[in-house]
């Protein structure tokens, strides 16, 4: 997962002293993941700023409380140029994740799909990942205060350089000791902000334990998720997932797992999966748009299946990937074109 300097970053995270506990959390996140390009434009309630220049401010109701929702979308560099895959199905769980916390997105979405690729235009990617984000700004502190909404889009340089080793190598998980919070608790189907606490306590207490992923059981005590994954088994050819009753946000990566699988006549089961569904494994893999479909080569320290990528894994990767990159007419529906 971590490049070279980027282990040195890890490592010297993990090295902690009271002392020196800011500067080491700073760089387990610097180590991880999603890294913002600092000179990029950003889309800001309209316009277009700098993003340096896209302020908000610190009375705001969603840095104090979370009242947020966003989204995770990829543009990938297809034979026809850029293209937003299933921008539809992520704006649609954009809105219903904003309409679950009454928080209004004043945008249509059109209007954001025509912002998001003007955002990626001007910052002139071919590939990237963005960040649709709609928060609730200055009015009040109180906790159920009506504020005005702030909208953003944000956009990320290609994450494809990071993560394509481990589409091969796999990754080295672990259960993690926190547990998914309960569907009655929050709404797991929406993806807001404040919901992602739990996700950042898990993913830390994975990285202080030399593991590149955490999967949360759910409180009935059968697996949930990863922090922002789904999961998926594999078992004499069938492939195996859970779904909303087990407390996971459906992911849209999940859902073209599904569909692609079935296409390739793998059958797909929906169930509850139990711990020892993922240890007993012969191939396990998560699914997530940053990630896309990665297997999990160990969990808690045993190898699953033979401890290297399985061939069910490697075949839907391979039908993902021709489908994001538009080398499969049957799914040029889930494209959208920059420039039509
Ligand atoms: N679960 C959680 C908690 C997530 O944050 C994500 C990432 N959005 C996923 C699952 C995977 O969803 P998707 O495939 O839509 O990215």
């Amino acid at each position: 997962m971590f490049s070279e300097s980027q282990s040195e970053l890890l490592e010297a995270a993990l090295q902690e002293t009271p002392a020196s506990k800011a500067t080491n959390l700073e760089a387990v996140s610097a180590a991880k993941d999603i890294s913002f390009g600092g000179e990029s434009w950003v889309w800001l309630n309209g316009q277009f700023r700098h993003h340096r220049e896209s302020l908000t401010a610190v009375s705001a109701h969603g840095l104090h409380y979370g009242t947020g929702v966003f989204e995770g979308v990829r543009c990938y560099n297809t034979i026809e140029g850029p293209a937003l895959f299933r921008m539809q199905e992520h704006m649609d769980r954009f809105f219903a994740s904003a309409a679950v916390y009454g928080i209004e997105i004043p945008y249509t979405a059109a209007e954001l799909v025509e912002a998001t690729c003007e955002v990626i235009l001007k910052n002139g990617f071919l590939s990237c990942y963005v960040r649709p984000l709609c928060y609730l700004g200055t009015n009040s502190l109180g906790i159920s205060s009506a504020c005005p909404s702030e909208v953003a889009v944000l956009t990320v340089p290609d994450l494809s350089n990071s993560t394509k080793p481990l589409k091969a190598s796999g990754i080295r998980a672990m259960t993690s000791s926190w547990v998914k919070f309960d569907r009655r608790m929050m709404p797991t189907t929406a993806k807001a902000c404040g919901q992602y606490l739990n996700s950042v306590l898990a993913s830390r207490d994975a990285a202080a334990r030399g593991c590149d992923e955490a999967i949360l059981l759910n409180a009935d005590g059968n697996v949930a998720e990863a922090t922002v994954a789904n999961i998926f088994v594999v078992g004499n050819g069938i492939l195996r997932t859970n779904d909303e009753s087990s407390s996971i946000l459906p992911g849209i990566t999940r859902d073209s797992v599904i569909q692609l699988a079935r296409l390739l006549g793998v059958e797909v089961q929906i169930g509850f999966l139990r711990p020892e569904d993922l240890s007993m494994a012969e191939e396990l893999f998560l699914t997530g748009t940053a990630r896309e479909v990665v297997p999990v080569r160990e969990l808690d320290g045993q190898a699953i299946g033979a401890g290297t990528r399985g061939p069910i894994t490697e075949k839907i990767q391979a039908a993902f990937d021709s489908v994001t990159h538009g080398d499969d007419p049957r799914f040029r529906h889930w494209l959208h074109f920059l420039k039509q």
